[in-house]
């Protein structure tokens, strides 16, 4: 319907091409970016050092963002706060901000739907619907650092005035997308816009052995994470199809060749099902992959998420007992591990929990 680039999809690189297009100087791309990723301008009429006839073509020849908000939810106190997005095609995207005392995380959707079809997740029931352009996941975090800004502008407020990390942990399997990820990735980090440290973005894959080589090889350390969930080939590939494609002693392999090139910890994401994966036997051979007994141990942590309710699933969540009991082994094993502070579960914001307003009716 709408063919004007969107300007979140443009690097440093192509707006000083496209300004060099139409006879301007470079200079002007420089501004362009402080004004879009500094001062988070999201009006070209507040582009005051430009010339007005410039400003008008810009707005003409442009989209100021394509990701229409179609609802907004606050949680915790307004402490976690969600947006539902529709983008340009009609397919549903949401984007959670968590803001704490000394930080504030935006979760980003890399994808609307997801095509890996976990059970116990929501995202996954809409099935894949639309691979996110880097604009599209860039324009999420803008209105993240908006939103921040805006709530640190208020009296008594004394969290951060800006977002202090962006994890890739919404909709979708970035690594599904890595291109554009990654796009969205160096551009967020440019030192000449956003420039969000590398340490300050996590990457959570579902297991996808060839992306895990890719991040491996690139320069910006990020931090990966991956979701694991089962620590036996039968009951994972029961729980996360893509199991059967990459099983666990492929995933294992590609994770030590992470840790030993990149010299980072890797973090293994573990979803507990009440008498599903949150047995003390699965606890052991979780222990086992992390800590061979006759071999070097991974340089991992564990997080242990208790399962958030999706509706239609026949699962349950495992009682605190049984998480505190699961933690305990892994401990004992000598495995470092947390239990993931929840956010957002009172809003359907929590993670497994995105899936727009078509999958909640
Ligand atoms: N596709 C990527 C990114 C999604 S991140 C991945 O699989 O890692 C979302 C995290 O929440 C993943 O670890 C996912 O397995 C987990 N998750 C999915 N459904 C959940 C649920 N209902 N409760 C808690 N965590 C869930």
């Amino acid at each position: 319907m709408e063919d004007r680039p969107n300007v979140y999809d443009f690097s440093l690189d192509e707006w000083v091409e496209w300004l060099r297009q139409r006879g301007e100087p470079a200079f002007r791309a420089r501004q362009l970016y402080r004004h879009l990723y500094v001062h988070l301008t999201t009006d070209p009429a507040a582009m005051t050092d430009w010339p007005v006839r410039l400003r008008e073509k810009l707005a003409a020849e442009t989209q100021w963002g394509v990701l229409q908000p179609t609802a907004r939810v606050e949680g915790d106190r307004g402490w976690t706060r969600k947006v539902a997005w529709a983008l340009p095609q009609g397919h549903p995207l949401e984007t959670v901000l968590m803001v704490y005392p000394d930080r504030a995380t935006v979760c980003v959707s890399s994808q609307s739907g997801c095509p890996m079809q976990c059970v116990f997740c929501a995202t996954g029931k809409l099935g894949f619907l639309h691979d996110c352009s880097p604009g599209e996941m860039i324009e999420q975090v803008i209105w993240a650092a908006r939103e921040v800004r805006q709530m640190a502008a208020a009296p008594g407020a004394t969290h951060p005035d800006h977002l202090t990390n962006v994890v890739f942990m919404g909709m979708g399997e970035p690594f599904n997308n890595f291109e554009a990820w990654w796009q969205a990735v160096e551009r967020l980090h440019d030192p000449n816009g956003f420039n969000l440290g590398a340490r300050n973005f996590t990457v959570s894959t579902v297991g996808l052995v060839p992306g895990i080589e890719r991040l491996a090889a690139q320069s910006l350390p990020v931090n990966l994470a991956i979701s694991l969930h089962a620590a036996d080939d039968d009951l994972r590939s029961a729980m996360m199809p893509v199991n059967k494609r990459y099983p666990i002693a492929a995933l294992m392999a590609a994770a030590r060749a992470y840790t030993e090139k990149t010299r980072r910890r890797v973090s293994f994401e573990y979803v507990l099902l009440h008498e599903q994966n949150d047995t003390p036997a699965q606890a052991d051979q979780l222990a086992d992959w992390l800590r061979p007994p006759a071999g070097r141990p991974l340089l991992a942590h564990v997080n242990l998420i208790p399962w958030n309710p999706v509706p239609g699933t026949p699962l349950s969540r495992s009682s605190r007992r049984r998480v505190d009991d699961f933690k305990a082994i892994l401990q004992a094993r000598g495995v470092p591990c947390t239990v993931r502070i929840e956010r957002g579960v009172d809003i359907a914001a929590a993670c497994g929990q995105l899936a727009g307003p078509a999958a909640s009716s």
